[in-house]
């Protein structure tokens, strides 16, 4: 598994290597071929950010088996999807804004594909070719106002509300990865991407379908069942099989 992360480099945001405690440069094209460069710093004195820059972020509603059981509803019969914009990403340890006028802030534990190369009209079979890799996403969701507008457009897309990372995991089976997320520390949702409804090779298909999927576009697969509610100040940890922990804390501006 090699692990991708972005980070603030003296000469903006770069791409690169994270290897034990170090991380390294980048020589080539992380969409194409690539190779650790030269050593920058321990992880520790950088700042990640979110390990890949989307152009956009496609949700998946209701994509666990064990939380439609738990919801008491059918699984859907094809995947329900929404987006998220860019500029609700943030990367590890980075804060969550509780927005004004918003009564509820819910976490979703979640497992995120990164794209890899341009997708369009892909084949189940030929899906996974167009990952990069894998990292935990955090679908931060405004209960109350996507409860109140039926769209879910204005509860998924505030800015911070989707923490990304520590890094991609590269070279990783995604078929049966163990996904938790803790609340200060106390475990909260707990299962294996094994129940998703729809997998990776099947959300990757039938999203490029919709619309062409570009190289660091994100896809969150869903959460699993009892995701919760957040209060200020509360850290949510997630951690997807090898990948994590990613880290943020919701304030109040
Ligand atoms: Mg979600």
């Amino acid at each position: 598994m090699l692990k991708v992360v972005r980070y603030r480099g003296e000469a903006g945001p770069a791409f690169g290597v994270l290897e034990g405690d170090s991380v390294y440069t980048i020589v080539g094209d992380v969409f194409g071929k690539f190779r650790p460069g030269e050593r920058v710093g321990a992880v520790k004195e950088l700042v990640l950010l979110a390990p890949c820059e989307p152009t956009k972020i496609v949700g998946v509603g209701l994509n666990y088996r064990d939380h439609a059981r738990e919801a008491g509803v059918p699984a859907p019969e094809e995947p329900v999807l929404f987006v998220k914009p860019s500029t609700a990403a943030i990367g590890p340890d980075a804060d969550i804004v509780w927005p004004a006028r918003v009564e509820r802030v819910d976490f979703e534990a979640e497992m995120a594909v990164v794209i890899g190369r341009r997708a369009h009209d892909v084949a189940v079979a030929d899906a996974l070719a167009y990952v990069l890799g894998y990292t935990c996403g955090n679908d931060v969701t405004a209960r109350d106002l996507q409860r109140r507008d039926g769209q879910w457009m204005r509860a998924k897309s505030y800015d911070t509300f989707c923490p990304l990372g520590p890094y991609v995991a590269v070279g990783i089976d995604p078929s049966n990865l163990p996904i938790t997320s803790r609340l200060n520390g106390d475990v909260r949702q707990h299962s294996a991407t094994s129940n998703l409804i729809f997998g990776v090779p099947e959300l990757v298909s039938f999203i490029s379908h919709v619309m062409t999927l570009l190289p660091g576009d994100v896809i969150l697969t869903g959460t699993p069942g009892r995701y919760g509610t957040m209060r200020a100040g509360d850290v949510v940890e997630i951690e997807v099989g090898p990948i994590g922990p990613l880290r943020n804390r919701l304030v109040r501006r």
